[in-house]
């Protein structure tokens, strides 16, 4: 999508501090990051939630959970543990419509959000 900031970020043309990369998703650090860890893991393709999935974009959280294995290994955060987060919506307050899965880790987190 043209006006997307994170289609634009996939394309080269906003830089970002990138963590991972292959053919279906790309990971980089949050830039106002809540946590010492948190990057974000964005789909390739642009679909602004996972209520816009259809058919195989369904395996795209298969694929997404197991790059969040081996980066949370990586990145030292698997034994303490983390979260994932993924925002739907305007109640979910999610800011940037493309679907993205945020990993926050590196400190104890609060339960329940606000
Ligand atoms: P959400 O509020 O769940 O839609 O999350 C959007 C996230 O994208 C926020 O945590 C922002 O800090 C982050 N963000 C927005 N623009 C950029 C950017 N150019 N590079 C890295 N992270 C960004
Ligand atoms: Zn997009």
């Amino acid at each position: 999508m043209d006006n997307c900031i994170f289609c634009k970020i996939i394309k080269g043309e906003i830089p970002c501090s990138k963590v991972y990369e292959d053919d279906k998703v790309l990971a980089f650090n949050d830039i106002n990051p809540e946590a010492p860890v948190h990057f974000l893991v964005i789909t390739k393709k642009h679909l602004e939630s996972i209520i816009d999935f259809q058919n195989e974009d369904y395996l795209l959280i298969n694929h997404i959970i197991k790059v969040i294995n081996k980066l949370a290994k990586d990145m030292g955060i698997d034994e303490k543990g983390f979260r994932i987060v993924n925002n739907i919506g305007k109640d979910g307050g999610q800011t940037v419509p493309h679907v993205h899965f945020h990993v926050l880790g590196g400190r104890h987190l609060q339960w329940p959000p606000g």
